[in-house]
């Protein structure tokens, strides 16, 4: 979808947190999320996403700045008057009444008459392929089937926004990818704005129309995930996206926005000036993929030596010695006629301007 930001739907307003009163675990933090979009904040342990969407539900209060909903300040609105679905990795079902009076709780809560909240409730068991199980005890259900269930429960009342934290976390792999295309499944259909919380890459890429990546209480970058990967904006997404080779190294200028930096002793390579300053130190990143063994050209040239070869089936990964650097990685797609590799190999290597970025230390 394309991402409008003047449709604000939800708009953080320079938030702040601190739970002491001295440190801030969220940072003067500006985010706008469209109606009908799937927004994933994205970072480490600690990173402060779980206390940005708990500000968001209502459970935490801002200590600075505004927080809006659909046009409206919603700082002090209580959580339950924020009309929002949620779901956490421990959200735990009620365990003594059925799947289809979990699900009706939150009609209950609202009073919404009996017939209407019996079709409400088939619908939203439904939505979740679990029409069957209604009268079962969660007890009864798997770990998966009770997360559906606890998505049924946020979806059942038709909420405009629903808010996720680590829903997937208890998981097992297969389940989660799984679960994963359920709910943007979901997503689609109902086309409503999704806010979700994750620290898995793959999970935020795969689910995302954009992501804000977190550190430090602070949104480092926030973009789609082919831009995140493609176009890191500095050390901290390049290194938490997907694979990165960095090589350190000293600016010596920059002109038309690309920088030569010399790295070790006396190698000089060009790299796009993102965040580089003419003097400074600078890491030169480039992803693994996009190192050619021996290439017809390139814009920038190299020797590796090969230190280590890994056998993974659709790719060879290359572990080599490049201008010092000796946990500087290149995948090679395997396929018919390729040419083997020996450890102790000198091999030259390179890759296009594109794909090497010059950024912060
Ligand atoms: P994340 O969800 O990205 O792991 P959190 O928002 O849970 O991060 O935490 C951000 C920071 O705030 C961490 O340093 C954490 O220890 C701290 N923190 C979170 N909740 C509380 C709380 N209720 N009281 C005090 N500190 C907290
Ligand atoms: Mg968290």
């Amino acid at each position: 979808m394309t991402v409008s930001t003047s449709s604000g739907y939800v708009v953080f307003d320079k938030v702040e947190k601190t739970y002491d009163g001295r440190v801030l675990v969220v940072k003067s933090l500006d985010l706008t999320v469209a109606r009908g979009e799937f927004l994933t904040m994205l970072g480490p342990s600690g990173s402060g996403k779980t206390t940005t969407l708990m500000m968001l539900a209502g459970f935490e209060t801002a200590t600075g700045g505004d927080i809006y909903l659909d046009g409206s300040k919603i700082n002090h609105i209580p959580p339950h008057k924020r009309g929002l679905g949620m779901v956490f990795q421990n959200y735990a079902l009620f365990p003594h009444m059925t799947i289809a009076e979990n699900v009706a709780f939150p009609l209950r809560v609202r009073n919404i008459n009996k017939a209407d909240a019996e079709a409400k409730v088939r619908k939203a068991l439904d939505m979740v392929q679990m029409s069957d199980l209604g009268g079962r005890k969660p007890a009864q259900l798997s770990g998966g089937q009770q997360q559906r269930i606890a998505l049924a429960r946020a979806l059942v009342f038709e909420p405009k926004l629903l808010l996720m934290d680590e829903p997937l976390g208890a998981l097992d792999k297969q389940l989660r990818e799984h679960m994963q295309y359920e709910i943007k499944r979901l997503h689609e259909t109902l086309g409503i704005t999704v806010v979700y919380v994750t620290h898995d890459q793959s999970e935020a890429l795969t689910m995302s129309d954009r992501i804000a990546v977190f550190n430090d209480g602070r949104i480092q970058q926030l973009a789609t995930p082919d831009e995140l990967y493609e176009k890191p904006q500095n050390s901290f997404v390049a290194q938490f996206i997907g694979e990165n080779n960095q090589l350190r190294g000293i600016v010596k200028d920059i002109s038309g926005g690309r920088a030569r930096v010399e790295i070790g002793n006396s190698d000089v390579i060009e790299a796009l000036a993102i965040q580089a300053e003419s003097g400074k130190p600078t890491i030169v990143s480039v992803r693994p993929e996009r190192v050619e063994i021996e290439p017809m050209s390139s814009d920038i040239a190299a020797t590796g030596r090969i230190e280590e070869v890994i056998y993974l089936g659709d790719h060879i990964r290359i572990r080599m010695n490049v201008f010092g650097n000796s946990e500087f990685i290149v995948k090679v797609r395997n396929g018919s006629g390729r040419r083997g590799f020996a450890v102790g190999e000198e091999v030259k290597i390179g890759w296009s301007l594109q794909d090497c970025r010059a950024l912060d230390v």
